[in-house]
């Protein structure tokens, strides 16, 4: 399958693909940041996709390693530019390192706010961790430290365009995450909602899933009609009936298995389908891919993974492109 696979896309690998390979007017680039689920794992960190749409660059979700992993695909430059955060939900494999990179891109050189968007609850999320590092952002304006760029700005959205700017268009669809009765499938009643995203650019699209159970009456499916790339989260289920299977088995009420995407992939057929949110990250791509009955070019995202979005798909490597040793000296106020 994985042959079949290749040999329908182009496939460039761009090693250090910032320098060589900027983004165009017209195409979208993403690189995955993190590819993993909550469960620690040294090749899969967490979940966190980094946007490029011509000028503009976003983040879709803040998982656990983000900011080392940005800061291994673009070094500073990269850490400093992010200025945007979109959050599928709440859940920590989703948000933690939103702190990380909005205090480390402000020490190390960014003077515009971090803006986040995301489900009901996000605001108040934010201004906790305001309140969280108050000590900390007191302490380096006391020493010096510029004090623009340290504010922390956030947007609890609905289902629905919410974001419009330069062409790029961002549009929140509402996903099966909330908790539900396994055995009457009827939702707990827990507050709040979780999201997937369908971003747009220039004639370019892509939909991220979020974290769902997806049916095929799910929202992703008439957003995902036509569009370019759809990245969809998978767990596949553990083998046999031992308590270890039966506990890795119950987030399945709330993630999608390979069959649940293969029919999301046969209704839709995007250009291109990708697995990224693995659960469990030890998994293989052929392993993922053999579970999934779908005839179309698909495959399974890895760390630093890039994907340009043009009049062709290109998958390529980012690694490395930016400054990782710090010399600027102008975010200390003279
Ligand atoms: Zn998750």
């Amino acid at each position: 399958m994985k042959g079949k696979v290749l040999a329908l896309i182009t496939i460039v690998f761009l090693y250090g693909s910032n320098n060589l390979y900027p983004a165009a007017e017209d195409i979208i680039k993403l690189t995955f940041l993190g590819t993993g689920a909550p469960r620690p794992s040294l090749t899969r960190y967490g979940p966190s996709i980094l946007v490029e749409a011509g000028s503009q660059r976003l983040l879709v979700d803040a998982g656990p390693g983000m900011r080392e992993r940005l800061f291994q695909a673009g070094g500073f430059e990269l850490l400093t530019d992010i200025n945007l955060i979109i959050l599928t939900h709440l859940h920590f494999d989703h948000t933690i390192s939103v702190p990380g990179l909005w205090l480390t891109g402000w020490l190390f050189g960014r003077k515009s706010p971090m803006t986040v968007y995301g489900p009901e609850g996000t605001a108040s999320m934010m201004s906790n961790f305001e309140s969280a590092y108050a000590w900390d952002i007191r302490y380096r304006e006391v020493v010096g430290v510029h004090e623009q760029g340290s504010d922390l700005i956030a947007y609890d959205i609905e289902p629905g365009v919410f974001y419009e700017q330069d062409g790029l268009k961002i549009t929140a669809i509402n996903v099966e995450h909330m908790p539900i009765n396994v055995d009457t499938g009827e939702l707990l009643g827990l507050e709040g909602s979780t999201l997937g995203f369908r971003i747009d650019y220039k004639g370019r699209s892509v939909v991220f899933s979020g974290d769902t159970r997806s049916t095929s009456s799910s929202s992703i499916v008439e957003h995902s009609m036509d569009i370019d790339v759809l990245i969809h989260e998978v767990q596949v289920p553990a083998a046999g009936n031992s308590p270890e299977a039966q506990l890795a088995n119950v987030s399945l009420s709330v993630h999608s298995t390979p069959e649940q995407v293969a029919a999301i992939f046969r209704e839709t057929r995007p250009r291109l389908g990708v697995y990224s949110h693995i659960i469990p990250p030890e998994l293989t791509s052929d392993q993922i891919l053999d579970a999934t009955d779908y005839n179309g070019p698909m495959l399974v995202a890895e760390d630093l993974m890039t994907l340009t979005i043009g009049d062709e798909i290109t998958l390529g490597v980012a690694s490395g492109s930016g400054t990782n040793i710090f010399t600027e000296a102008d975010v200390v106020d003279q």
